[in-house]
Formats: structure tokens, C-alpha cells, sequence
């Protein structure tokens, strides 16, 4: 059995489109970062390598590295759960917290889960809560958006 953790944030900004646990999110900012930003998928895949002691998303995929500009978190969170099976693991349970004052995310978590099932994590094993921050910190003045996530791994029965 394993347990991994994973954070991440991104900057909220003007002029680009809010991807949250694989999907388009309707609002007039969104994460800034060499992928499309997705923080939820990011802190994901965090924490599932962080169960592998395989090391974190930067290692993986390099934002030095042009292929990954703009590129889908949610294919860089299928290769991460594709070599948590490879190294002989499955997923039991993640759960992530996404810490934002706005957009309210209640209404997406469904959508969310069903995206995040495309990248071979079922919505059975998934949880995803919202939370704001109180007005606190730089969440809490909408400057931009943290997720924290914790998984765990279970060896797979041959
Ligand atoms: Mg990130």
C-alpha cells in the first residue's frame, strides 16, 4: 500500500481559458502556466507520483520542453495513472480539495470526474471538493487558484 500527496497553484490571468479536472470552465480568467494550467490534474498526478517515489510532474513533463506547451494535463495525467499501472499498482481513492473564491465549482464536480475518467481513473475512486479561502491570501483575492491532493495505492493482485 502507498500514499502520495501533491499541491500545486497556478496564477488566475486575463485572456485564457479556465481548465479545471479536464474541462472548460466558463469564467473571464483563467490558470496561466506552460501547459493549458490545469492545477487539479497537476496535484493529481503530484500525488500519484509521489506514491511511486517516482519524483513530480516537472520531472516528467519539463516546461523547458516545447512539447508540452499548452499541452492537455489530463494526457499527462493518463501516462502518470498508465505507469501507476506499469509499476504494478492501482488506484484505490483520491481525494483533492480545490481551494478558489471563484468560480463556484459545485455544479462542474460531476463533469469534472467524468473527464478525469478519460484519463483511466474511474468516478468511483475519485472525490473532488470545493472550498474558498475566506477572502484570505493570495486564493482568497482571486490572484489564483491551489489544489491539494492525496491518493492511495494499493499493490495489484497477480
Ligand atoms: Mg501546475
Amino acid at each position: 500500500m502507498r500514499i502520495g500527496i501533491g499541491y500545486d497553484s497556478h496564477r488566475l490571468v486575463e485572456g485564457r481559458k479556465l481548465v479545471l479536472g479536464g474541462i472548460e470552465i466558463p469564467f473571464f480568467k483563467g490558470l496561466l502556466g506552460h501547459s493549458d494550467g490545469d492545477a487539479l490534474c497537476h496535484a493529481i498526478s503530484d500525488a500519484l507520483l509521489g506514491a511511486l517515489g517516482k519524483g513530480d510532474i516537472g520531472k516528467h513533463f519539463p516546461d523547458t520542453d516545447d512539447r508540452w506547451k499548452d499541452a492537455s494535463s489530463l494526457a499527462m495525467l493518463k501516462q502518470i495513472a498508465d505507469l501507476v499501472t506499469a509499476e504494478g499498482f492501482e488506484i484505490t481513492w483520491i481525494d483533492s480539495v480545490v481551494i478558489t473564491e471563484r468560480p463556484k465549482l459545485a455544479g462542474h464536480i460531476e463533469q469534472m470526474k467524468q473527464a478525469i475518467s478519460g484519463a483511466g481513473i474511474p468516478p468511483g475512486i475519485i472525490s473532488i471538493k470545493a472550498k474558498t479561502n475566506e477572502k484570505m491570501g493570495f486564493t482568497g483575492r482571486e490572484e489564483g487558484i491551489s489544489v491539494q491532493a492525496v491518493c492511495l495505492l494499493m499493490h495489484r493482485q497477480s
